[in-house]
């Protein structure tokens, strides 16, 4: 390409709307346009990279026996109504009539139009195993979009579904997947780690999501710091601590009239507050759930979400569910005698003992509680990891870092296919439900991603995988004949060895042009200027110190390149 002919749109300013780096730099470099909150233009140059992904993507999920498929965006409602998560998709669906007044959504997932298809496709288990994969623009009315592509309201994502006969089948078909997105990831460059997640309330499902340590992600991801464990905060879970024994004292009713918080109460008994148990008291869907982790414990809500069977988010029982609930004001409820739907109590309270608890009665806690004795519930994980705990696995430390999800593999099972009655004939000849698993990448927030972890001061720094072009040739001075005339025919033949290079032809100072091509982040650079009278021409990689080279040395320098990124010349 040629820059003389190309919509350049670099941007020397910051631009006040972004947070992170990479949103500063996909728009300082002229590879996105914001449009709407969270809606974007793909400039040229940002269109190149996303294709780049794309294949990288589309490659490796052939490799991996995925077949790829389009389907429609628009999908009408009678599908989502048939899974039931029309209703329970909420206000993340983008919801739109045609003129009949016919109800349809822009598709936020596939997981119902793949269920449809295999359904009306698939007659025979001699028809699977099956993996049916597409690159697509997905919509969701996120609430907070934010960070450019990284949470847009529309963006790119690969979804692939696969269809077996048997969960061993689903198994194998999973771990295809699982050693897809660590090749598809690895060739990006991209450092992005598998960590167990939730699977929701799916009983017995699996699911790994791909995460990309960042200062600016938005999941806590739990790292073992002593073996291979690695959890979504969601689904992470640490070993118990041993708790010396004690006797079971008696449990006596104390006044503590100005102490609401566990800190308070603790500061005010002056006692740890590892001695106290705190009442949280949720409301899902509309039945109230009390929750009780030791006082300096979080509740993990999604934990709770899949022991209540929520069918979405769940949310704090308002103050008057509270009061009805306990029978008094807010800080003062306990397990004792308090009228919930459901009981939720953390594993490790279970093992505490002689605890501090809330009365039931304004004014007062509970002393020397212990559970079996005093109160009982549904016992479980209900806590989320804190930094310092043992690992479920080793009992070595638990560290949390912050991540990026750029993808998700999920075994389904029959969560689908049950629903929307898509079945097909057994070896037996019996009808069965397939059983299914779904896969995405988000493609657009794997580029914000890639450039999260390669840039500098000066702009983006491409991996020559995905970068927009390869490499930068630039005639310093534009009015000189010669360099003009070796640096066209350098481009040229470049070209014709299946480079894809930049010939920075435009009437501007060298220094502008330098400053483009890195903000651009071009792994390669080649300035024809002066030395072209001794043969000679500058080279430079995006991040390393520059050489003068021969200029008959110029392609087997890139040959060499692209040898050492596994990547071969077209
Ligand atoms: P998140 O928790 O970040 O909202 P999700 O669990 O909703 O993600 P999935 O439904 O599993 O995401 O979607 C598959 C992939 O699509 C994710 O791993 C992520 O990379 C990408 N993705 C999801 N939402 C967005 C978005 N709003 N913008 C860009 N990419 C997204
Ligand atoms: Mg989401």
């Amino acid at each position: 390409m040629k820059m003389s002919n190309m919509l350049i749109s670099t941007l020397r300013e910051v631009p006040a709307e972004a947070e992170i780096d990479s949103h500063k730099l996909m728009l300082r470099a002229g590879m996105i346009r914001k449009m709407a909150a969270g809606v974007y233009n793909y400039m040229p140059l940002g269109l190149k990279v996303l294709k780049k992904v794309e294949d990288i993507v589309r490659e490796e999920m052939n490799a991996a026996g995925a077949q790829e498929f389009l389907a429609s965006a628009i999908i009408p409602a009678e599908l989502w109504q048939e899974s039931g998560r029309w209703d329970a998709y909420g206000a993340e669906m983008f919801r739109l009539k045609d003129r009949g007044e016919r109800d349809f959504c822009l598709g936020p997932t596939h997981e119902e139009v793949f269920t449809d298809i295999a359904r009306n496709e698939i007659k025979s288990y001699k028809q699977l195993p099956l993996n049916l994969y597409q690159v697509q623009t997905k919509y969701r009315d996120e609430r907070r979009p934010r960070f450019g592509v990284m949470r847009s309201r529309e963006f790119v994502m690969k979804d692939a579904y696969s269809f077996d006969k048997d969960q061993k089948g689903l198994d194998i078909s999973y771990d295809k997947m699982h050693d897809a997105y660590v090749k598809i990831f690895n060739r990006c460059g991209l450092d992005a780690k598998c960590v167990a997640a939730d699977s929701g309330a799916i009983g017995g499902a699996n699911s790994a999501e791909f995460m990309v340590k960042s200062e600016v992600g938005e999941d806590d991801v739990v790292f073992c710091t002593n073996c291979d464990y690695a959890a979504n905060i969601e689904k992470a879970t640490a070993k118990l601590e041993e708790l010396e024994k004690e006797e079971l004292m008696e449990a006596k009713k104390i006044a503590t009239p100005d102490s609401r918080g566990i800190n308070e109460v603790a500061e005010f008994l002056n006692i740890s507050p590892k001695k106290t148990v705190k009442t949280l008291l949720y409301n899902v869907d509309g039945k109230i759930v009390a929750v009780f982790v030791r006082g300096d414990r979080e509740v993990n809500e999604v934990k709770v979400a899949n022991a209540s069977n929520a069918s979405g988010d769940i949310e704090m029982a308002s103050h008057e569910e509270y009061i009805k609930a306990a029978g008094c004001d807010i800080g003062f409820a306990g397990p004792i005698g308090i009228k919930v739907d459901l009981i939720l109590v953390d594993e490790e309270v279970k093992n505490m003992y002689n605890f501090v608890v809330g009365g039931n009665e304004t004014g007062y806690h509970i002393q020397n509680v212990n559970y079996g004795r005093d109160f009982d519930g549904t016992v479980s994980d209900f806590r989320n990891v804190t930094e310092g705990d043992m690992c479920p696995d080793c009992g070595g430390k638990l560290t949390i870092a912050r991540g990026t999800e750029v993808g998700h593999i999920f075994k389904l099972g029959t969560k689908y296919s049950e629903s929307m009655n898509a079945n097909f004939i057994d070896e037996g000849g019996k009808e069965k439900p397939f059983i299914m698993g779904c896969y995405g990448i988000g493609v657009t927030r794997t580029m914000a991603s890639i450039i999260e972890q390669h840039h500098d001061e000066n702009g983006i720094v491409w991996p020559l995988s995905v970068a927009p072009y390869h490499i930068s040739v630039i005639p310093v001075n534009v009015k000189d004949e010669e360099q003009v005339k070796v640096a066209n025919e350098l481009y040229e033949q470049l070209v014709g060895m299946g480079v894809e290079a930049l010939l920075d032809d435009r009437n501007e100072r060298a220094g502008v042009k330098f400053k483009d091509s890195e903000l651009m982040g071009i792994p390669m650079r080649v300035t024809v200027g002066k030395k072209i009278g001794d043969g000679e021409v500058e080279f430079k990689l995006r991040d390393g110190e520059m050489e003068v080279i021969k200029i008959s040395d110029v392609c087997n320098i890139i040959k060499s390149e692209f040898e050492k990124n596994n990547m071969k010349l077209k």
